[in-house]
């Protein structure tokens, strides 16, 4: 690929769109009793219907549809009094009945659009539709003694119930693309739409990418990038296809129409297959299922039943809790962070240092040992029980911050950790006095300082004093005894 060069990349500016899938999170599939578990043994997950075998017929899950509805009004859709299924139909290996059922000139749900941040500025991002699908099976042609001659299939994913939403051409860089897709894991996830899991396929991408030279009337010719399954093939791959239709243009030539792949081994984009032979999907009404019609009823029932969506809860939390929004926005970055905050707020530590010690201690903890906050050793309430003690002042905020360490590595409670560590507070007039009358004593050039009006020694004295206590002197005492020594 010849490199273009920064000056080049900005006359353009590029047009991007995306495609998601998402699981829904149901037990069983859209259309049968199989079960949707990941990873259970191959093709155990089966059954006439999706096996698409004859005479077999498919019943819409209600849960799915109630679930599709559900994120259809968290982005902002106009559910439609109808729609209908579809059949897709192309020949695959993985794909037994020989077509997708999936919603096509009748889609569940139209014009919607989220808001996301990008840098600071927020732009409202449209979304053209959201229907409902089934997904296809695996095919597996690694991993197996005989995988250089055989590829094996597993249709346990075959009719597991998605939904698919399409955004407006309206992104236009990579950082926005990864925001929107940020912003809608996010309310799928909070609205339990979908657990949103990108290693078990739960959450795909693919973006169409076009360019054209800044202020140009009309879209370019778009690409399409198939398997940009994480974030970091997302935003690599875009900068890449940016870069590479760039270059094809500024070196005289066109963009074709054409469907490419993320090679994520080798870091581009490759051509796929052209959309002159592109598959013509001979889409018709499935004739085995019923129009999905959608009474308002039956919306004001869904629209009561959202769960708290994340602009509402940073704002709740913000009034409730009179955090920072800084802290409110990170606190509600996962619903389970934010349950976690809440339940630790419940079991009686003040929303202040609670906010406080879970974003700085406890995120930073999880971070390092590479856990989630699902995965966290501190239940809510021990979390709390180590606040109160600190707000107590039973140990110092230093001291809570090792008891804290010690918990995190042994799951211990705060009491039992302090009672063999001895963390306890020292609040003891006379045993601080005594260190403190001993450091002053070591120290003349610091008092002599001190005396002459340098104030920043005072620190200094404070500092030895907590240190020879090991951090668990009462701070306020120390400063109280050592400025009253030193005045002597
Ligand atoms: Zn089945």
């Amino acid at each position: 690929m010849p490199t273009v060069t920064p000056e080049v990349m900005a006359r353009y500016e590029a047009v991007i769109g995306l495609e998601v899938h998402a699981q829904l999170d149901t037990v069983t599939k859209a259309f049968c009793g199989c079960s949707t578990k990941f990873g259970s043994a191959p093709n155990s997950n089966t059954c006439p219907v999706c096996l698409g075998l004859p005479g077999a017929l498919p019943v819409l899950n209600k849960r799915a549809l109630e679930l599709a509805l559900r994120a259809s009004l968290a982005i902002n859709c106009t559910i439609q009094p109808r729609s209908r299924f579809a059949r897709k139909n192309y020949f695959y290996p993985d794909l037994p009945k020989g077509y997708q059922i999936s919603m096509y000139e009748l889609p569940l749900a139209l014009a919607g659009g989220i808001d996301i941040e990008v840098e600071g500025e927020k732009k409202r991002i449209g979304i053209t539709r959201l229907h409902m699908e089934d997904d296809a099976g695996k095919s597996l042609h690694e991993g197996f003694p005989d995988s250089d001659r055989w590829s094996y299939i597993d249709f346990n994913r075959c009719g597991v119930p998605l939904i698919e939403i399409v955004s407006e051409p309206d992104l236009r860089t990579p950082a926005e693309a990864y925001a929107y897709l940020n912003t809608l894991k996010q309310i799928l996830e909070y609205t339990e739409v979908s657990d949103c899991n990108m290693e078990e396929g739960s959450l795909r991408c693919d973006a169409n990418v076009s360019v054209r030279l800044r202020g140009a009337p009309k879209f370019g010719t778009k690409a399409e990038v198939k398997n940009l399954n994480s974030f970091r093939y997302l935003s690599h791959a875009l900068e890449y296809e940016i870069e590479r239709q760039i270059g094809v243009l500024e070196s005289g030539g066109t963009i074709s129409q054409e469907t490419r792949l993320w090679n994520v081994a080798a870091g581009r984009t490759e051509p796929m297959r052209s959309k002159e032979f592109a598959h013509d999907y001979r889409y018709f009404p499935d004739p085995d299922l019923l129009p999905v019609t959608v009474s308002t009823a039956t919306i004001e029932g869904v629209r009561k039943a959202m769960p708290e969506l994340p602009d509402l809860k940073i704002a709740r939390f913000r009034r409730d809790y009179g955090i920072t929004p800084y802290d409110a926005g990170l606190l509600t970055a996962t619903r389970t962070l934010a349950d976690y905050f809440e339940a630790t707020v419940k079991a009686g530590a003040s929303a202040k240092s609670a906010a406080n010690w879970i974003s700085v201690e406890l995120l930073r903890r999880l971070n390092d040992a590479g856990k989630e906050i699902a995965d966290s050793p501190l239940a809510p309430a021990a979390m709390a029980n180590l606040l109160a003690k600190v707000e107590k002042g039973e140990i110092t905020a230093a001291s809570g911050k090792k008891v804290f360490a010690k918990m995190f590595e042994t799951g211990k409670s705060a009491a039992e950790i302090i009672a063999a560590e001895g963390f306890s507070q020292i609040s003891d007039t006379g045993a601080i006095e005594k260190i403190a009358r001993e450091i002053i004593a070591k120290n003349p050039d610091n008092v002599a300082k001190y005396r002459a009006g340098n104030e920043g020694v005072f620190k200094f004295f404070v500092g030895q004093v907590m240190r020879e206590t090991r951090g668990q002197a009462n701070p306020q005492l120390v400063n109280e005894i050592v400025k009253r020594v030193l005045s002597e």
